[in-house]
């Protein structure tokens, strides 16, 4: 059977659009009793049981070295029930929060439905950050608990253990029992085997807290974003409609756990639409991701921009050497996607990659491309069914009004609601507050809608740049610097001027093998001045042997900058190679 030509479960966009109903997802999600209790470690375990999906593979570990292991959905939930037995012989209650600094593995996978079915929150940190991060996002969630390898407990965790007075119980997932009380932590296998296969789950409800994620800070120091456990049925839907999951799909997410996308999608989409999902330890290498797509049969793949343009540098050929004919569909998150890469996508797999947008605090896929709406190169997509989502400017009183007009930039608002919206900024309520205005969640994204619905990037509004009386949006100017054929990656910030207030100044990083030199230079400012005019192209433009990302693969123009003004550096606990 051809893969490619299943078809794709939102058929036609303007009848699901017009058609859609939450109250059904409920219903498909629950079954037609309703109720108020729900969790999201029942319905991602316990459901696919009740469905007859026991036998089914729910997931497979690829270990850093090669190693596979294979857990059937029966084996998850009760390998599941077993860790949240154990969790509450060492005192993990509802409402506690455990915290995890871990990889995609076994013992991840196991604590976060462990600590779901006691009706804690569990808040994934990445498993790259230092001491400092740790402590600070441990201290801001008063966290009670901390998973983690004996390495990474002796290197970061303790030495700021006494600075974190809330925590009182750290599980070791590799040590022995006595290594463990030497360290005065419990060891995971204890935990398992003081745990019960019985195990009477905490009843949760809709609004219970269920997960805390702590955003990338592209823009500044991070937050805590807590959600509930009524985020399930955007998981759920999301993953039926945007990534188009059949039954018996493979599923790939490459996100780390740090990141939102690792959760919402590396564990609980697929789970809940009862596919099966790989778990891959190992870090991004292309030979190794290539093998993985054709040995693992994938279906879906769901990266990031970062991880294709990495690709995308590696020419196709090393795509070509490999049978990558079980791809149905590749989505990208993140970051915007720019046309290039879409392309790409036809060239090396044949089809074009399929950006979607959401963030931290919309806890799912809102707006999308989807295998049944024309793509536009470059743009994210348009919404979601059942999502509701403008563009709108605010007033100088502080008031928010929609723009209808096409093509008018403007800050991306959605009408709230949607089910796996965030409930809350720890401990800085005004701060949530603050993003809710005249009936809209205001997201803090400059975009533009065109006359068709589809809704294009422009930057973080944090990152405007005020130049002459434009205002610009940074994508707008880098994803044209990436149109030149020897711009691999592009990054834009506004630097002071007395003149026009700010300039444009471009960071370009260039593709293998091509040399920098001032006739590159200048061809790169014409070529974007020829496409932006000179209001809004670049002034300045300087090469860079790499840009700084995030973990989660975002530009970090914050400390380019910086670094262009002498300005403190400020918290870097997300860039990628940082603390
Ligand atoms: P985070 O909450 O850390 O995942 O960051 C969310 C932010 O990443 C969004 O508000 C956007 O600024 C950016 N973002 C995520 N996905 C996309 C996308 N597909 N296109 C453009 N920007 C994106």
């Amino acid at each position: 059977m051809n893969l490619r030509i299943l078809e794709p479960n939102l058929a036609s966009y303007p009848a699901a659009a017009k058609e859609f109903r939450w109250d059904q997802e409920w219903k498909a999600l629950l079954g037609p009793s309703l109720s108020e209790s729900v969790n999201l470690a029942e319905l991602s375990t316990a459901r696919a049981v009740r469905s007859g999906l026991s036998e089914q593979r729910a997931v497979r570990f690829v270990g850093a070295g090669g190693s596979r292991t294979d857990w059937t959905y029966g084996e998850l939930h009760a390998k599941s029930l077993r860790a949240a037995s154990g969790l509450r012989t060492f005192g993990i209650k509802k409402g506690d929060r455990v915290f995890s600094l871990l990889g995609r593995t076994p013992e991840f996978l196991l604590g976060i439905l462990g600590t779901l079915w006691n009706g804690a929150v569990f808040a994934p940190l990445y498993s790259s950050f230092g001491p400092e991060p740790i402590r600070t996002r441990m201290e801001l969630g008063r966290a009670k608990a901390i998973l983690t390898t004996t390495d990474a407990y002796r290197k970061k965790i303790a030495p700021i253990r006494a600075m974190v007075p809330s925590l009182e119980t750290v599980i070791l997932t590799d040590a022995s029992y006595e290594e463990a009380r030497a360290l005065r932590a419990i060891s995971w296998s204890m935990l398992l085997d003081e745990g019960r296969a019985k195990f009477e789950s905490e009843p949760t409800r809709l609004d219970d807290p269920a997960l805390l994620h702590f955003t990338s800070g592209t823009t500044g120091m991070p937050k805590g974003v807590l959600h509930a456990h009524s985020a399930a049925v955007l998981h759920f839907t999301s993953g039926r409609l945007a990534l188009d999951f059949h039954p018996g799909d493979v599923f790939w997410c490459t996100a780390d756990p740090g990141w939102v996308t690792g959760i919402s999608y590396g564990v609980f989409s697929p789970l809940l639409n009862g596919v099966t999902s790989i778990l891959d330890e190992g870090p991004f290498d292309p030979i190794r991701w290539y093998k993985i797509l054709q040995e693992e049969a994938v279906n879906v793949w769901y990266t990031s921009p970062t991880a294709i343009r990495m690709l995308m540098r590696e020419g196709t050929e090393l795509a070509a050497k490999h049978d990558l004919s079980s791809l149905r569909l590749i989505a990208s998150v993140g970051e915007p996607l720019n046309a290039e890469a879409v392309l790409w996508g036809k060239e090396a797999f044949q089809m074009a990659i399929l950006d979607n947008w959401w963030q931290t605090e919309t806890g799912g896929i809102l707006i999308s491309n989807f295998r049944s709406v024309p793509v536009k190169p470059g743009s994210m997509g348009v919404p979601m069914p059942g999502i509701e989502a403008a563009i709108v400017e605010r007033l100088p009183d502080g008031s928010v009004r929609e723009v209808r007009s096409p093509l008018v930039k403007g800050e991306r608002a959605i009408r709230p609601g949607w089910p796996s919206m965030f409930r809350g900024y720890l401990g800085d309520d005004d701060r949530y507050r603050s993003r809710f205005r005249d009936g809209f969640y205001l997201t803090g994204d400059l975009a533009m809608r065109d006359q068709d619905g589809y809704f294009w990037f422009l930057g973080r509004a944090d990152d405007l740049i005020k130049s002459a009386g434009h205002l610009i949006g940074p994508f707008e100017v880098e994803r044209v610097l990436m149109e030149h054929p020897a711009v691999w990656e592009a990054a834009v910030i506004g630097k002071p001027d007395p003149v026009s207030k700010e300039i444009v100044k471009g960071f370009v990083a260039l593709k293998k093998g091509i040399q920098e030199n001032d006739s590159l230079r200048i061809e790169i400012l014409a070529h974007a001045r020829k496409r932006l005019g000179p209001a809004i192209a670049p002034k300045e433009i300087a090469f860079l042997p790499e840009i700084p990302h995030t973990r989660s693969g975002k530009v970090m123009r914050r400390l380019l900058r910086a670094r262009e003004l002498g300005l403190p550096e400020g918290d870097l606990s997300t860039l990628e190679g940082g603390p």
